[in-house]
């Protein structure tokens, strides 16, 4: 084993959105030096991107964000990357749902979403009134439900008691808030239809989950100019600056700790792990990968966690296989233009979750056509899909589990492009090249155990957890990104503010968030103000 002597401030492990941001804001704000260790060999996490043929390029876990127009998460962006990175705003109607008898266009509006849908079924409009009332409660209840360790320790039971009474709506399943408030099974459903972003079926995800993602894109959606692999471009100066490194290549196998501090980490290199092992000492830890990796993979098992048993018992979450395809010729040419399409062949969510035939729905997004620098054009199709159905290659490498894996995935990918065909016909002639990742491939390149897409399940018992906390039981050690707010790219960026919040003192994050709100006024970028809100949620 070795000793790299370089001295820095804090290691951040992982390099996703909640990492970049962490280690940004201490650079920033506290003129640190921060080492960034990704295993990947590209940097940025799930908004990293890839290239194939030299010219198709494909986004991983970025297909559209809310709020880029104003307020916290254009603020948080904006002070981050310092107004280098802009957004492309997508089609007015940027979502699609697709059922057999019924199709949807969502309006890049809140208001006119519920006129549509009021329209569409007129004879339940006070209950669809009442559900925009109710979603835009549950958003804010559930990113308080997030924020409790974001407050001194005397005000988090109060938090908790004014969660009891007044946040319930945030903890029932999206199930039950359907189940009591409609009565058409097409609605319910419709109303649903998004339940990919957070990757839960209905009867297992938190309304306030749901809620998140409802408000997130009340004002439309957008994109990344040049790709989602602008984000971490954008970034990684400003750790620079501060004398910090990003290293990608580098896995993290162990969280070093010395008599229950945390005092650096153990690395191997990705690609060759057979060399000697090199440690990083640093007296502040922080981990991007996720709580379950961190607790039950980095600390070793003498590291007294409380909640070890706890977080092995958790409900596995959703993974999902992806279609990527380089095309011909613009989508546009088949009357595309840009927009998500959410397709199902029935109304039940919670069968679509447990199917393993990929016929029950699938996801469609245009990256080319969000993209106005975009040089060729992309597609891509989602399908969620059993880990169990991949797991007997699961311990070969990674493009060498032989001949069936192979024949496999091109089989699933043949079977999604012909669905897509029969809706969008001309499609399947476009496609010029065809790549498939899988639940094993999400699990080999981001660590994700059974290839979870979004970390910690959205579900009503993640509420309150001390696995979702920025501070870990261990001194120095603590965790950031998606799993510490909420899944989705703002989400986990919210996440990376909280956990340098927690770095910096009392009322850390409320204090961050306003320099950032602050900052996009002065600047002229407007920002709807400190207060964690809907808009600091996610997406998917
Ligand atoms: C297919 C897909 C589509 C999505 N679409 C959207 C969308 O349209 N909009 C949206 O807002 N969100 C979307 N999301 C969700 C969003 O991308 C994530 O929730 C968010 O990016 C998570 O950020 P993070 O910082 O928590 O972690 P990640 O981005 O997962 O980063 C964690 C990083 O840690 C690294 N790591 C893990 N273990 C180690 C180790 N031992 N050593 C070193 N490094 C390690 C991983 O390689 C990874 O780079 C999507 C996700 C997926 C999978």
């Amino acid at each position: 084993m070795q000793q790299n002597n370089a001295s820095f401030d804090a290691i951040v492990i992982g390099s996703g959105i909640g990492s970049l941001t962490t280690a940004a804001l201490l650079a920033k704000e506290r003129g640190m030096r921060v080492l960034v260790l990704e295993k990947h060999f590209n940097v940025g996490g799930q908004t990293h991107e890839f290239k194939r043929k030299g010219k198709y390029e494909f986004d991983v876990g970025l297909h559209y964000i809310g709020g880029m127009d104003k307020g916290s998460g254009k603020a948080v962006f904006d002070y981050l990357t310092e107004g280098r990175l802009h957004w492309q705003k997508m089609p007015d109607e940027f979502e699609k749902f697709v059922y057999p008898d019924m199709e949807f266009n969502v309006p890049s509006d809140g208001k006119l979403y519920c006129q549509r849908l009021v329209e569409r079924f007129p004879a339940e409009r006070a209950a669809i009134e009442q559900y925009f009332r109710d979603v835009k409660t549950a958003a804010g209840w559930y990113s308080m439900g997030h924020l409790g360790d974001a407050l001194p320790a005397v005000l988090r039971p109060l938090l908790k008691l004014a969660f009891r009474w007044k946040g319930g709506l945030a903890a029932l399943t999206v199930e039950a808030y359907l189940e009591r408030h409609f009565r058409d099974p097409r609605l319910k459903a419709l109303l649903a239809s998004q339940w990919g972003d957070y990757g839960l079926p209905p009867r297992q995800a938190a309304f306030g989950m749901h809620a998140l993602i409802v408000t997130h894109y009340w004002r439309g959606a957008w994109y990344p100019v040049g790709g989602a692999k602008q984000i971490a471009r954008a970034i990684i100066p400003v750790i620079e600056r501060s004398g910090g490194q990003v290293l990608s290549g580098k896995t993290v196998s162990e969280i070093l700790v010395e008599r229950g501090r945390a005092t650096g980490v153990r690395t191997v290199a990705t690609l060759k792990p057979n060399r000697p092992p090199v440690d990083y000492a640093a007296p502040i830890v922080i981990s991007g990968a996720g709580a379950v990796n961190t607790y039950l993979k980095l600390l070793p098992r003498h590291v007294d966690i409380p909640f070890r048993d706890r977080l092995h018992q958790l409900p596995p979450g959703t993974s999902a296989i992806s279609v990527y395809l380089g095309l011909k010729a613009s989508p546009a040419t088949l009357g595309i233009r840009g927009e998500n399409h959410w397709v199902y062949s029935g109304y039940d969510h919670n069968r679509a979750a447990a199917d393993t035939s990929f016929t029950q729905g699938y996801y469609l997004s245009f990256a080319s056509l969000k993209n106005p620098q975009a040089r060729s054009h992309t597609a891509e199709i989602i399908a969620f899909a059993p880990y169990d159905r991949f797991a007997q290659w699961a311990d070969g490498r990674w493009k060498k589990r032989g001949d069936d894996y192979e024949r496999l995935k091109q089989d699933i990918a043949r079977q999604l492009i012909d669905q897509v065909e029969r809706r969008i016909p001309g499609f399947a002639a476009l496609v010029d090249y065809i790549d498939v990742s899988t639940p094993l491939t999400m699990e080999h390149f981001q660590g994700n155990s059974r290839g979870e897409f979004y970390g910690l399940p959205a579900t009503p018992e993640r509420l309150f957890q001390p696995w979702t906390s920025a501070k870990t039981p261990v001194r120095n050690l603590y965790l950031t990104g998606g799993d510490v707010m909420s899944p989705g790219v703002v989400g986990a960026m919210i996440g990376g503010v909280k956990t340098a919040g927690a770095l910096m003192g009392p009322f850390g994050f409320f204090k961050l968030m306003k320099t950032m709100a602050v900052a996009g006024r002065r600047t002229g970028q407007p920002s709807s103000g400190a207060a964690p809100e809907s808009e600091v949620a996610p997406a998917g």
